[in-house]
């Protein structure tokens, strides 16, 4: 599922491919972008601000896509077969050089600069993540205003904090030591500030690694790169305890953790 790191990873190989490029080909299934001419314009930059990925196009022109569950980009040379089914294309931007293509994105749009800086989705989010500067203050702050909620909760909420997922939520918390029902109130300062660092330190050393998938164990063993998230029922990899899953909150996310390294803090 992409999170963060995915978003923030694929705007760099798009950035890399892309950045001073003429596009000569634009095309999409959804009728809203096909209102602007895109093709002839250049792509000046490709960058992600929480988990939205934003191309900026000369001539006053952003397109700004959201993967939510399933949505990606690839990235391919002209005439290469494409690893997803055409029925799964949503956006193709061609350059002389490079092909993009985005499957199964169900969020884009066309925006100039005034209603990019008016996007009230991103207006809203919390501090990044993986920002290039990340105001540990600031999300501290936010977090706190949601003092009745469970932690666990509150990190998936993009307006809080942005970048965070579901399978970095779990283990966060497990690498922590905080149960994920803890509410705001009863966690310390310093729980908090550890929470976000490890997030920061996790999140940008996945995109250093631009490894496929997501290991937050650091292990070499390729059968254990998480330490909680999808093993439900497994013993856990420091006590040995079974892992425990459940759905949590408002939109039933599923939430493992161990019960004995993760205590309902005081
Ligand atoms: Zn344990």
């Amino acid at each position: 599922m992409p999170e963060g790191d995915t978003i923030h990873r694929a705007a760099r190989t798009l950035h890399t491919a892309l950045a001073g490029r003429t596009i000569t080909r634009f095309e999409s299934v959804f009728p809203q972008l096909s209102r602007a001419r895109v093709t002839g314009r250049t792509v000046e930059s490709v960058d992600a601000a929480g988990k939205h990925l934003l191309m900026h196009f000369s001539g006053d022109l952003h397109l700004r896509t959201h993967m939510r569950m399933n949505g990606s980009w690839h990235v391919y040379r002209p005439g290469e077969r494409w690893r997803k089914r055409f029925s799964e294309m949503r956006i193709v931007l061609e350059t002389d050089a490079w092909v993009a293509v985005a499957f199964n994105v169900p969020v884009a749009e066309l925006l100039d600069s005034r209603s990019l800086a008016r996007q009230n989705d991103l207006r809203n989010l919390g501090p990044d993540l993986l920002g290039e500067t990340f105001d540990a203050e600031e999300a501290k702050r936010r977090i706190r205003a949601l003092p009745d909620e469970e932690i666990a909760d509150v990190l998936l909420n993009q307006r809080v904090v942005a970048g965070i997922g579901n399978e970095y939520k779990s283990e966060l918390l497990f690498m922590t030591g905080v149960s994920p029902f803890t509410r705001v109130r009863d966690l310390g300062d310093e729980q908090l500030d550890r929470i976000l660092r490890t997030a920061r330190k996790v999140m940008v050393a996945n995109v250093e690694m631009r490894s496929a998938s997501r290991i937050t164990t650091f292990s070499l063993d390729p059968s254990a790169k998480q330490y909680v998230y999808s093993r439900g029922g497994k013993p856990c990899r420091r006590c040995g305890t079974a892992i425990e899953y459940t759905r949590q909150g408002k939109d039933a996310r599923g939430t493992y953790w161990c019960p004995k390294c993760q205590r309902a803090e005081g």
